[in-house]
């Protein structure tokens, strides 16, 4: 008698791994063994141990059954990626042009899939600070690098993470291991401190009545709730309009309908205020900061996968929070370059979000003070809803604009370069006398961003990237801003050994050396990246602000957003004009952008606030517009100029870059990948063309611009571009970018 055992039947799955390859593996289940999409599993891939993640599970297979491999094993069981997320990703990668491994891997983030508390390696000084101040003078001529990573670790005063060491320097790993080598530093495994956000009592936010255009807003919103079906609102709503608490009561009103909510904002770190309202306001929010450990992310997801927390609140990959019956997303200052990732999936948050709220039913809140022309270009044409809070809420009211021209300040003043208009001399010294406070803003830092020989025009370059060498005056060396390569000042030209090189155009610490000599009674601080080399070195200046023991407080972009210091009267923008001429679209954009922000930290209290903007273009559109703090005459223009051009947001871009050693490479790579989209109806491709910086660290770079003007169109391009990457050697790279932040 024959016995038939019944065969056991076979599952696959379908893995998708975090490799850049665009294409999913087939394992089988061994038997007794179950997984479901959105597992994450373990499995060997060429020899290597890799965790990849369920994306289909199916009873068949095309490969022959000894050609399939067995996974090794499901990773933690309980954790299961929603399908909703599982198909975001799936959108992202298309998208993006990524693979889908690689959306995944961002949709999961390590720290739900890691177990037990991450350890991260930090670099600490070994040697004593004298020791190291002199090993970095000896190092400075002919290892630069690793002169440059001892100091900042000494410079850090503690601790510092190892990639932060390498991001900041520009640096592999190599110098800092020999200088551990050397015994000047230590690395360390120190647990990701766990910064908790514990909202203070001010910010414990006193329940406003609503205004009538709050209510307005936070009605039309929760109508959209209401019907449960997608919708993406645009809040336009000035400086200090009180955007804030319509997001808490359209979050309310979304909450008491049993359903959830995903806040982003641009950077936790420079929003504490906004979280701590958000915290005080909700007992179940999870915050999703950098700050927390692994495992304590893990345990956030948790509670948000099983719908304990509700409300997730973070900076861009929050918005892969896993909520459970998500009725809304809110992104605060849409405008802001942080919601794009900037490496590897090149995402865009926002326009992520109005995915995610497509797939899930959510209405999807972009809230701005000057919404980026995407933003209010979809709004005008019906796809987004409008709704404008145009006035201050609480006591401050709008600035006054004082637009200084300075063409007509002495020409003496102008030669000698360091420009603080008489207007505004005047006015700081008023405003100093009165015990008011000064915010003055420079995006430039450094002494200048130029030396020049007077007698032959040459000018100090970086020999590794083709940009100009700024000076520096208190470290005393020229710093390239691109690979932070430094050098010592030359004594003469190079070119025509003319005695004497000329410092050209104010940087931060210039006008900082010019500020205390005029008023040298009063309190200066600086605020950039330059002065912010120490840890904690943020908070304190801020705080510092606070308390009013600083009376000028001078800064870089740092110090454009989110500040809230009521005693601040007085804004000077010392000049207008430095991003105006950067050649991208988006130049006159983000100079009103900046202008408009920086202009909202005047007169939030119950004194009023002036802004002096120097310029010396006040006739441009962007600067008069802003001067005028009229967003709409500035879109009004704006859009013309857009139209006529063919850039969003009247076409998507789709942006290839290829960097290599040597520039035939780039170009012959470039021209490779263009062909196939040359001629594509309703799309146009700029290029190949030698980058605006044609060379950064030793590689040359050359980019094309994909501007597709339909959806259709887009997703052609997308289909012959989408793997463009792949065309990489060892000597080359090639990256796509989807929505570039950057064109340079
Ligand atoms: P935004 O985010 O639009 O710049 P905020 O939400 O920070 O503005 O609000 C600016 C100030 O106005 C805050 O101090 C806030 O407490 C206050 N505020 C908000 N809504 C009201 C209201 N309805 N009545 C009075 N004050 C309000
Ligand atoms: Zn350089």
């Amino acid at each position: 008698m024959t016995l038939f055992e019944p065969a056991p039947v076979t599952h696959y799955v379908q893995i998708a791994l975090n490799l850049p390859l665009r294409r999913e593996f087939t394992y089988a289940l061994p038997p007794g063994v179950t997984a479901q999409p959105g597992n994450r599993v373990r499995v060997q891939f060429h020899g290597r141990k890799l965790s990849g993640v369920v994306v289909n599970v199916s009873d068949t297979c095309d490969l022959p059954p000894g050609k399939v491999k067995s996974i090794d094993l499901v990773l933690d069981q309980e954790l299961l990626l929603p399908a909703s997320l599982l198909e975001l990703s799936r959108r992202m990668s298309v998208t993006y042009g990524c693979s889908l491994g690689e959306a995944l891997d961002a949709t999961l983030p390590a720290a739900a899939k890691a177990r037990g508390q991450r350890r991260i390696p930090h670099l600490e000084l070994l040697a004593p600070p004298d020791l190291a101040k002199a090993q970095i003078e000896q190092l400075e001529e002919k290892h630069q690098e690793r002169a440059r990573v001892l100091r900042t670790v000494l410079e850090f005063g503690g601790p510092m993470q190892v990639n932060d060491v390498r991001r900041r320097t520009s640096t592999s790993d190599s110098p800092w291991k020999t200088l551990v080598k050397a015994g000047l530093l230590r690395r360390v495994m120190i647990a990701e401190d766990l910064q908790e956000l514990v909202p203070s009592a001010d910010e414990r936010a006193l329940r406003h009545d609503l205004n009538a255009d709050q209510q307005r807003a936070v009605d039309a919103v929760t109508r959209a709730v209401e019907a449960k079906a997608h919708r993406t609102f645009l809040l336009h709503g000035v400086t200090g309009s009180g955007k804030t608490e319509v997001y808490l009561r359209i979050l309310e009103e979304v909450r008491s309908r049993g359903r959830s909510g995903i806040v982003l904002v641009p950077e936790i770190s420079l929003t504490p205020q906004t979280v701590g309202r958000f915290a005080s306001r909700f007992p179940d929010v999870a915050v999703l900061h950098s700050g927390l450990t692994d495992s304590e992310r893990g345990r956030q997801w948790q509670r948000l996968m099983q719908g304990k927390a509700k409300v997730a609140i973070g900076a861009r990959s929050a918005l892969f929070a896993p909520v459970q019956n998500l009725g809304l997303i809110v992104i605060d200052e849409e405008h802001e370059t942080s919601f794009k990732q900037d490496c590897t999936p090149r995402y865009h948050a926002r326009e992520l979000a109005i995915v995610r709220g497509e797939i899930e039913n959510a209405v999807v809140v972009l809230g701005s003070a000057t919404p980026t022309l995407e933003s209010i270009g979809k709004a005008r044409r019906g796809i987004y809803e409008l709704v404008t809070l145009p006035k201050r809420a609480g006591a401050g009211r709008m600035p006054k604009v004082i637009v200084q021209d300075l063409r007509s300040e002495p020409k003496e003043v102008q030669r000698s370069g360091v420009v603080l208009s008489r207007t505004l001399l005047v006015m700081m010294e008023e405003r100093l006398r009165a015990r008011d406070q000064v915010l003055l803003f420079l995006n430039r830092r450094g002494f200048s961003p130029v030396l020049l020989c007077p007698s032959c025009g040459e000018v100090v370059r970086c020999e590794h990237c083709a940009v100009s060498m700024t000076w520096h005056s208190r470290r005393g060396r020229l710093i390239c801003h691109w690979c932070c390569n430094e050098k010592r000042r030359p004594e003469s030209c190079a070119t025509c050994q003319h005695p004497a090189m000329h410092e050209l155009g104010v940087g931060t610490e210039r006008l900082e050396a010019a500020v205390k000599q005029r008023f040298p009674e009063a309190i200066v601080a600086r605020m950039d990246a330059d002065t912010m080399t120490e840890r904690g070195a943020h908070e304190r200046v801020l705080g510092a602000f606070r308390k009013k023991q600083i009376d000028v407080l001078i800064g870089t972009q740092m110090i454009a957003k989110g500040l809230d210091f009521p005693d601040v009267t007085l804004v000077g923008v010392v000049s207008a004009d430095t991003g105006l001429f950067v050649p991208d679209y988006r130049s006159a954009e983000r100079t009103f952008q900046l202008l408009f922000q920086v202009a909202g930290r005047a007169g939030r209290g119950e004194k009023p606030g002036t802004v002096v903007i120097q310029t010396y273009c006040p006739d441009n559109y962007a600067i008069a517009a802003a001067a005028k703090l009229d967003y709409d005459l500035f879109v009004q223009q704006e859009l013309q100029f857009r139209k006529q051009t063919g850039y969003p947001p009247f076409a998507r871009l789709i942006r290839v870059l290829a960097e290599g050693n040597a520039e035939a490479e780039a170009r012959a790579l470039l021209e490779k990948a263009v062909t196939p989209v040359r001629g594509f109806a309703e799309m146009d491709v700029l290029g190949p063309a030698p980058a605006v910086i044609t060379k950064v660290k030793d590689r040359w770079r050359w980019h094309m611009l994909a501007k597709c003007y339909t959806q259709a169109s887009f997703t052609k391009a997308m289909q012959a571009l989408g793997t463009v990457e792949d065309l990489a050697t060892r000597t080359c790279r090639v990256t796509l970018d989807v929505d570039p932040s950057s064109l340079m």
